[in-house]
């Protein structure tokens, strides 16, 4: 638990939120400013600033129960499709330092900011991935 945590104080019930789900690792409630009807956060139980530091036996649940709940979701408010998100750091647009996945049925095109970037520059994408490659 850390200290004004709005997520840790939700998990300990002393915020309220509206809950469709919880176990021993995770809590799922509505977004309460929702990017589309049914849009859901599914938050550890225990305080994990990002994805990063989430153990792995815990990440490892993490998109099992996103598809259970996207699953429910979809049929729930009659979406065709979602988007499983998850941001990781303030450059990322995290704005609440708790992992947390979003689950986002999608009922028309249009309603999230994300969107396919400009294309790349094929003689420097292989630079990239050796970067990335280099650090695995
Ligand atoms: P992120 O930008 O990934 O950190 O997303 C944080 C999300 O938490 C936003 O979609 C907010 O609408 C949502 N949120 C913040 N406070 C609450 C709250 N008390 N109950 C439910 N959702 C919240
Ligand atoms: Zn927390």
């Amino acid at each position: 638990m850390t200290a004004k945590c709005i997520f840790c104080e939700i998990a300990h019930g002393r915020i309220p939120s509206v809950r469709v789900y919880e176990d021993e690792d995770f809590i799922a409630f509505m977004d309460i400013n929702p990017v589309s009807t049914g849009h859901l956060l599914v938050i550890t139980r225990d305080h994990y600033p990002t994805a990063l530091e989430v153990p792995e036996r815990i990440l490892a649940k993490a998109l099992p129960l996103g598809q259970k709940l996207a699953k429910a979701a979809l049929a729930g408010v009659g979406a065709t499709g979602f988007n499983l998100l998850v941001n990781n750091g303030p450059v990322s647009g995290q704005l609440v330092a708790h992992f947390h996945l979003h689950v986002i049925p999608r009922q028309r095109p249009g309603e999230l900011p994300l969107k396919a970037g400009e294309p790349a520059d094929l003689t420097k994408l292989p630079f990239t991935a050796t970067a990335i490659r280099d650090n695995l």
